[in-house]
């Protein structure tokens, strides 16, 4: 490969080689990207830049069809050409931002958009980013705090961060975002914790682009600015980047929660989850399995749910310590033909132990919907 005579450019060169040499650069959306702004703005500059161009050819054809964004390795080469490229040539580093993104995939539900996190409780006030911290993110799912709502990590300051707002417009309950763990290091070229907080605290200039962000391509482009302000509104970004002690982000995910102003109003446009009211079933209709005669056996310390046929014979009797075991034999045994049954049972087991436990008298509840509506063959009150 030629490299460049330049010495400013000799930079971007060595890391271009390094991309071109890399077999997992090749289908990764950072050397893309990368590419395609780079050559791009090299048509515009002076003759000795352009002799970038045979090196951009050679590293295009390598290029692999795009299996993933990023692999947000620890010195990521395209980055590190970007922003040697950013230094030698200032006054195009914005026209490098314009590098493309692809539209990410919105499903119905929450999370709506795909990524790398764990959700842990949809209506609590704490988001969690450990950047590029693996092991910190499952630590801290592994603690399951009650303030979390979702915790994952960060690589890249444009789509990973467009995700993380669409993700957190469509839970108006999360109202802090918690940043921790170890930013990208400056010489690999993302830094998207320092492009987050950049985001929080300044905004976008008007070319989409985060004001004050040091990453390689900073720019917001698939998430509307309205959205971006939104997002800024709903949610409070802690600065805990640099910080892997779970101590320390647990004692700040309780700060959160205990200021938490409550949900947020919804942002238009985001598709929002379902609520339903519950209401008690309608109408009592009869499993075509039978029905469950329950009782904790005091002196032998174990539950029994005997079960009858609809005729109201005895066919089975399960003996356990725990309700998972009875209803999970209840199930292996065929002895459950409806949800509505399987739950009652599950229910009426958990009280039975609970009596149990506790040496308190059992009275098996009526199955719901049995009182005032007539079933075609009623069995015994106090089946289930
Ligand atoms: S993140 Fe950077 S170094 Fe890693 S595979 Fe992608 S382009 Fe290559």
């Amino acid at each position: 490969m030629k490299t460049s005579s330049c010495a400013p450019l000799m930079e971007v060169s060595r890391w271009l080689a390094e991309a071109t040499a890399a077999a997992k650069c090749w289908p990764c959306g950072c050397l893309h990207g990368t590419l395609n702004s780079l050559e791009a703005v090299t048509e515009e500059l002076p003759p000795e830049a352009r002799a970038l161009k045979d090196e951009l050819a050679s590293a295009r054809a390598r290029l692999r069809p795009l299996e993933y964004e990023c692999l947000g390795c620890p010195t990521c080469y395209p980055a590190l050409a970007a922003n040697a490229f950013a230094a030698a040539f200032p006054d195009r580093a914005a026209a490098l931002a314009a590098c493309p993104t692809d539209l990410p995939e919105q499903r119905a539900g929450w999370p709506p958009l795909p990524g790398e996190y764990r959700v842990i409780r949809y209506r609590a006030p704490v988001a969690v980013c450990t950047l590029t911290d693996d092991a910190l993110t499952e630590r801290l799912a592994e603690a399951r705090p009650a303030a979390l709502a979702i915790i994952g990590r960060l690589h890249t300051e444009n789509l990973g961060i467009e995700r993380i707002i669409q993700n957190m417009l469509a839970n108006p309950n999360i109202r802090f975002l918690i940043l921790c763990g170890e930013d990208s290091a400056a010489r690999v070229g993302h830094l998207p914790g320092q492009s987050m907080l950049s985001l929080y605290r300044n905004g976008l200039d008007d070319r989409g682009r985060i004001r004050g962000a040091k990453g390689k391509r900073p720019v917001i482009r698939n998430v509307p600015v309205e959205a971006v302000e939104a997002f800024r509104k709903q949610v409070e970004v802690v600065d805990l980047i640099g910080c892997s002690a779970p101590a320390e982000f647990l004692a700040a995910a309780a700060g959160c929660a205990a200021r938490d102003p409550g949900p947020a109003l919804a942002f238009a446009g985001v598709p929002s989850v379902p609520r339903t009211v519950a209401h008690p079933p309608d109408r009592l209709v009869l499993d075509p399995a039978g029905y469950f005669v329950i009782f904790p056996d005091a002196r032998r310390r174990t539950l029994v749910a005997e079960h009858y046929r609809n005729d109201g014979v005895l066919d089975h009797v399960i003996e356990g310590l725990r309700p998972t075991e009875l209803y999970a034999t209840a199930i292996e045994r065929g002895l459950l033909g409806r949800l509505d049954h399987a739950a009652y049972l599950g229910q009426e087991l958990a009280r039975a132990h609970h009596a149990l436990l506790a040496g308190h008298p059992f009275v098996q509840d009526a199955a719901p919907g049995e009182e005032g509506a007539p079933a075609a063959e009623p069995p015994p009150s106090g089946h289930t």
